[in-house]
């Protein structure tokens, strides 16, 4: 029997090889590997993509969040309230500009961020930012944030390394709020060969300071105006991206071609299906069920789909106030509150296969294992 990996790139790399291998050759006879016109161009070109100003490469995501907190200058320990449901690159990042993450429940539906949990937390510890993170390729409910964003005096920074090519009511994700930060980690949506990210928005301000903390707070070379970093995108990320982003639209359609292919084929089951908000463009970054059930049903289902060759994982076990490194059952700087949605997907979230390439044969034998495991 055929095994279906749960994640794969070969096969969505296959349509580009010939384009990649030239994007190599132009980099390694240029002679240039950093800071060059392929990093230039792939600037530009994202930019217009995405329909900002202006974006700003860097070495990965978690640097591109980093940078864009840099960028708002805010004071050292600032909170910034972000969801506890999702991937621990988040609050690395908030620790990691001097900032201290707070964290906020999701919404039972869309597994985003709860707006009126974000205004609480917000409150009750003065917070300056918010980190919207759109999960798995479905977009937060952003007008609502923004709202309460406005009432709070907070930054709005989207988290866009599951949503490249999600739309919210008709606007790209990344466009609505501040700033947003991109990953561009291989098997993101748009994927680089290896680490790289960015940071877009539309303030020129925003955008010098993000430059300059991107490379030792230099300015001109060799002279530091202000404490920095090193996170440079190489050339070469920046030449397989360029290829890489002008098949990102086909992708993302077939993403959605096969999460539709899911939902038909799983829809009279226990499992809980990903909603798609109404009005938004969900880019199928991961297919994500809920197991409901007892505990370690969801362990029992991953088990009998390994035992017939299909890959499972889960996003993510360990909800942010949970992680060890914040001390027990910390959930936060201050205030009570409750995460039980959160605590409740961390226990029953599972992630099928979904990847270009994937094909719908393996969608409809994933889909007959699962009705067989339920007894269907
Ligand atoms: C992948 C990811 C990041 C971090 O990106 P890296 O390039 O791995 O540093 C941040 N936020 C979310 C939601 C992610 O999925």
């Amino acid at each position: 029997m055929d095994q279906i990996p749960f994640g794969a790139l070969s096969p969505q790399l296959e349509a580009d090889a010939d384009a990649l291998r030239a994007a190599f050759e132009r980099v390694l006879q240029s002679g240039w590997f950093l800071s060059g016109p392929e990093v230039a161009a792939f600037e530009q070109e994202f930019s217009a993509w995405l329909g900002l100003p202006w974006a700003v490469s860097c070495a990965n995501g978690t640097d591109a969040i980093i940078l864009t907190l840099s960028a708002l200058n805010l004071p050292p320990e600032s909170r910034v309230v972000l969801p506890a449901f999702t991937a621990t690159p988040c609050y690395h990042a908030v620790l990691a500009a001097g900032c201290i993450p707070v964290f906020a429940e999701v919404d039972e539906s869309y597994y985003t961020i709860d707006p009126e949990s974000l205004r609480r937390q917000a409150e009750a510890t003065e917070a300056r930012a918010v980190l919207a993170v759109h999960l798995y390729g479905q977009s937060c409910d952003l007008a609502p944030i923004e709202a309460v964003c406005r009432e709070q005096g907070l930054f709005l920074i989207e988290d866009c390394a599951q949503a490249h090519g999600t739309t919210y009511q008709g606007r790209a994700a990344g466009t609505v709020g501040d700033l947003a930060a991109f990953s561009f980690y291989p098997t993101k949506n748009l994927g680089a060969l290896g680490d790289a990210g960015a940071l877009a928005g539309r303030s020129e301000e925003w955008r010098d300071r993000a430059r300059l903390v991107r490379q030792y707070g230099e300015n001109p070379r060799y002279v530091s105006v202000m404490p920095g970093m090193n996170s440079r995108m190489d050339e070469l990320q920046a030449a397989f991206l360029r290829v890489r982003l002008a098949r990102l639209e086909a992708l993302n359609a077939e993403r959605r071609l096969l999460a539709a292919r899911y939902k038909a084929g799983l829809a009279d089951t226990p499992l809980v299906l990903p909603a798609e908000r109404p009005g938004c463009n969900h880019a199928f970054h991961l297919f994500v069920v809920r197991v409901p059930g007892a505990r370690g049903k969801r362990e029992a289902l991953a088990e009998f789909l390994k035992e017939r060759g299909i890959g499972t994982a889960v996003h993510y076990p360990v909800p942010g106030h949970r992680q060890p490194m914040f001390g027990l059952g910390r959930a936060d700087v201050d205030g009570e509150f409750s995460l039980e949605i959160t605590e409740h997907l961390a226990d029953e979230v599972l992630s099928l296969p979904l990847w270009p390439g994937l094909g719908e044969a393996a969608v409809d034998r994933i889909c007959a294992a699962v009705r067989e495991f339920y007894g269907m």
